[in-house]
């Protein structure tokens, strides 16, 4: 509730600043991402272009709410937001317009765009064990997650979170709805404890060997890697990471991104602001600020403890035909009991 209030009087006091006309030289930011290091890459759009950027911030569930309401009055631009599942919620209310850019289709590689949004950095769905409780060998897909083996040692977040939920429609865009649905029955069966907290709760579960075994976005891995507290730095030495799938279809891939929004009063300007994000310089800020990479190839982020992952074969599958498996991901998991 709280949170709700700071950002109507944010919002408040931003239009009374008359910020949201048309003729003036800005760009409406609604951004669901909340790293220090933006604030360099939005300070340099606006060094490089004039155009002065309003940000809001919130949570995803609160700026889609937002827009909504505000329909065509909204004085929003863009929305940047994390994981194909939201960008696919906000697509799917048609709060997006289609945005042309020939700079955009040459440097954001096909299966990372959609004709609405465009990702502008990636994160992996990784396999994180407890080096002296579970043998890598019986971890090595998603699909082992679900082997009896396995019983009582697997750690994980809530069916529901987007995250999990843009895993298992990579699952169903691979193995099909029903062995997704068998997977979900077989994971949850092997559940340590009920689910509960965030990627980070379980990879401080499995160090602490409360599970033997989780599924985490790598940045929070790199967080802790990159962690100078001594009890981050004691659970690293718990934990080794599987990119998961090698021999099959890849490891499940996501993204950040952004879409230019339906209503926007400044399309050109949001235009403008995506094809910067695509830059080798801002994609090193955007990728770097949350340890994810960047999507375009030229670009090069300086993240020692990212680059100490080493290399690993993605999931090929476009974000816009993963986007569409995610109803069915959700209906899959509430029937398999994955709360
Ligand atoms: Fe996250």
């Amino acid at each position: 509730m709280h949170r709700t209030f700071m950002l109507a009087i944010a919002v408040c006091a931003w239009l009374a600043a008359g910020s949201a006309r048309a003729q003036d030289n800005v760009l409406n930011l609604y951004s669901a991402r909340h790293y220090q290091t933006d604030e360099a890459l939005y300070a340099n759009f606006t060094k490089l272009t004039g155009i002065k950027i309003n940000r809001l911030e919130g949570r995803e569930d609160e700026l889609v709410e937002r827009i909504r309401n505000e329909g065509s009055a909204s004085p929003a631009d863009i929305l940047i937001t994390v994981d194909a599942s939201r960008l696919e919620v906000a697509d799917k209310l048609g709060l997006f317009q289609p945005v042309k850019s020939t700079l955009l289709e040459e440097r954001v590689p096909a299966n990372l765009r959609t004709p609405n949004w465009y990702s502008f950095s990636t994160r992996a769905r990784v396999i994180v064990h407890n080096k002296a409780n579970v043998k890598r060998e019986l971890v090595q897909n998603y699909e082992d997650l679900a082997s009896p083996s396995l019983k009582g040692q697997v750690c994980m977040r809530s069916g529901s979170h987007p995250y999990n939920l843009s895993l298992g429609a990579a699952l169903i865009a691979h193995d099909g709805e029903a062995k997704a649905e068998a997977w979900a029955r077989g994971l949850v069966a092997n559940f340590a404890r009920a689910p509960k907290g965030g990627d980070t709760d379980q990879l401080r579960a499995v160090a602490a060997g409360e599970c033997g075994v989780t599924v985490s976005n790598s940045y929070y891995l790199v967080r802790l890697l990159r962690s100078t507290k001594p009890a981050d730095q004691e659970a690293v030495k718990a934990l080794a990471v599987v990119w998961p799938n090698q021999a099959s279809w890849g490891t499940h891939v996501n993204v950040s991104g952004a879409g230019v929004l339906k209503h926007a009063p400044h399309k050109d300007a949001a235009v403008k602001f995506l094809e910067y994000l695509a830059s080798d310089e801002a994609q090193a800020y955007f990728a770097n600020g949350n340890n994810e990479w960047p999507v375009v190839k030229s670009a090069v982020a300086s993240n020692p403890e990212l680059r100490s992952l080493g290399d690993f074969k993605r999931d090929a599958l476009p974000m816009a035909d993963l986007a569409k498996n995610i109803a069915a991901a959700q209906r899959a998991y509430d029937r398999a009991g994955w709360k």
